[in-house]
């Protein structure tokens, strides 16, 4: 049988304002998510025993720990509970261009993906509801990519609406090479949180136009920032060299520029590659996926 092969999407915040903290520890977010057009390919190959997974990637697990592992279990396990599934094995190829630990959605995009290739396998058995139901079991932005397309998020990330209202744009990413722990950053945030409740009061989003003068906001920045000063540095290259707006992505470390001209951007892109001082960088040009 010939591989299944599926493209899973990066993404960005454009805004990301943390509203509270549960008892359980999970943070309350309010945050306005957007696919880009850069991708990590999946390639799925139905046989052999148990789920393998390749990836060439050394930030990568290839253990039952990889998040695209966790999914395909999980889904197999609650599409054939108590029952031996009709495939006896599953490879998972993994070819990862989204940098890892980089703020990007990486792993949780590789499991929606590949929730989302077993369930047409099967015939589509689970409606998109229920995939996303799943998906949250995976991780919080994981019913995101199976939605699909710019979404509001509130609750950890995974109440979503479609937000159908925003222009087109070209990002600008930069990725200083630095992998950063999400759980770090959240465990780092609990002593800023009274002075961000205060500011999410004077955050005024209507629900429609997104403003990148007014709304491109982080509360995560100032925590990763803090520890990796680069941060801050590249948002000024970003913004000297004509970006509209420039923030960090998620919890780091990836920094973004936003351009409205894609040629412009590009230019951006190879000025910044070219000087060596920035040899160290990764650096990308992606449309936002509106
Ligand atoms: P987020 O913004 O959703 O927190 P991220 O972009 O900061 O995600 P990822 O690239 O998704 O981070 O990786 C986070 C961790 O997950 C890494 O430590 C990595 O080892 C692990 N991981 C497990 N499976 C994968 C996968 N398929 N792709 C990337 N990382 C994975």
């Amino acid at each position: 049988m010939q591989p299944i092969h599926v493209k899973a999407p990066a993404k960005i915040n454009l805004f990301l304002r943390i509203t509270g903290k549960r008892p359980d520890g999970y943070h309350d977010l309010y945050t306005l998510m957007c696919p880009l057009a850069l991708y990590d390919t999946l390639s799925l190959s139905i046989g052999g025993k148990g789920i393998v997974v390749v990836c060439d990637h050394p930030g990568v697990p290839q253990d039952a720990s990889n998040l695209a592992a966790r999914s395909a279990h999980l889904f197999l396990e609650t599409l054939f509970a108590g029952h031996a599934p009709p495939v006896s094995g599953l490879t998972i190829h993994i070819e990862k261009t989204i940098p890892v630990g980089a703020g990007l959605g990486g792993g949780s995009s590789d499991a929606a993906a590949v929730l989302m290739a077993l369930n047409d396998y099967f015939g589509q058995p689970l409606t998109t509801q229920a995939l996303m139901a799943l998906g949250t079991r995976l991780g919080a932005d994981v019913p995101f990519f199976i939605l699909g397309g710019p979404a509001l998020a509130t609750g950890i990330g995974d109440r979503l609406e479609p937000f159908p209202h925003l222009t087109p744009w070209t990002a600008l990413l930069v990725y200083p090479n630095e992998m950063v722990s999400t759980a770090w950053v959240y465990k780092n945030l609990n002593l800023r949180l009274t002075k961000d409740e205060k500011k999410l009061s004077s955050f005024h989003f209507d629900g429609r136009l997104f403003n990148v003068d007014e709304h491109l906001v982080n509360d995560l920045e100032p925590v990763t920032e803090r520890a990796f000063p680069v941060i801050r540095a590249i948002k000024r290259l970003l913004l000297a060299h004509g970006a509209a707006g420039a923030m960090m992505a998620g919890s780091g470390s990836t920094v973004f520029g936003l351009f409205a001209d894609p040629e412009r951007a590009i230019s951006v892109c190879t000025a910044l590659c070219d000087n060596q001082q920035n040899k160290n960088w990764t650096i990308y040009v992606a449309d936002l996926l509106i």
